[in-house]
């Protein structure tokens, strides 16, 4: 369900530069409560950058951006607490080596949330079950496979209540046999109405899950349309291109 009030994330003229390079021009994308949006472009074309920008984990230079219609603070405990509100799910798992699965899930809604650790436990143990790792909750990262561990940072990122999670290439990393796995639990997510922010380059998951494709180049984002008429119908020279190469 797409609800039209206030959008999750606004950005609003967004202009970012890495010294010459200008990584981010006049971004303008909003991302409805309980929309799916899947972003897709060139290597290099901002799609990292753009996911970053929303949590703050890179600063902007020009522009706005609000999550669920509040400005993103520049630092302190308001960042912290808005960065929470915005799950993030990176290539690389990024789980911590030396806690356990249960830990790894625990330890934000503890320390950011101030959780009790009864609560933040049963929490995990649940999350865990609905992401299917759930007997692998005793076990250290590197004892789970790459499709389990991501699944551990999907529930990882849920137990925050996050108000939007972001997706940047969840499964590049993965062996074949592993990302359907790891798409299954995206998919489930969407269907519970969460709002999503995908990048990615499965089209089997843009076609079932998606709402939205934004396509973006050098920066910007030039194309945007529902799954089937971005793939059946492309309308730019870039995009018409990119498609001519993955597909
Ligand atoms: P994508 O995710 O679409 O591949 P990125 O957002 O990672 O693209 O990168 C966009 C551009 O910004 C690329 O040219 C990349 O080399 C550059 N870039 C990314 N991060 C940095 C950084 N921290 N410093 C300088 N340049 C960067
Ligand atoms: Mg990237």
């Amino acid at each position: 369900m797409v609800d039209t009030a206030t959008p999750m994330v606004a950005m609003r003229g967004v202009q970012k530069w890495f010294g010459e390079l200008h990584v981010l021009r006049d971004i303008d994308f909003e991302v409805a409560p309980g929309e799916v949006v899947v972003v897709i472009g060139p290597s290099g074309s901002g799609k990292s950058t753009l996911c970053r920008t929303i949590n703050r984990l890179e600063t902007i230079d020009e522009g706005t951006i609000e999550v669920d219609g509040k400005k993103l603070p520049a630092e302190g405990k308001q960042l912290a607490e808005l960065r929470a509100d915005v799950g993030m799910v990176f290539q690389s798992f990024n789980l911590f080596a030396h806690k356990t699965v249960l830990e790894n899930v625990t330890l934000g809604p503890i320390k950011v949330r101030g959780v009790k650790k009864a609560d933040a436990e049963k929490r995990a143990h649940e999350l865990l079950e609905r992401v299917g790792v759930e007997a692998q909750a005793g076990k250290l990262p590197a004892q789970l496979s790459g499709g389990q561990q991501q699944r551990v940072a999907i529930a990882r990122a849920l137990a925050m209540d996050p108000k939007v999670m972001l997706f940047d290439e969840p499964t590049s990393a993965l062996d074949p046999e592993m990302i359907k796995e790891v798409l299954d639990t995206m998919i489930d997510l969407a269907k519970g109405g969460m709002t999503m922010i995908v990048v990615t380059h499965e089209m089997g998951f843009a076609r079932t899950a998606a709402d939205r494709v934004v396509f973006m180049s050098d920066g910007r984002i030039v194309e945007e349309n529902t799954p089937e008429e971005f793939f059946t119908n492309p309308q730019s020279d870039r995009a018409k291109d990119f498609l001519g190469k993955i597909l």
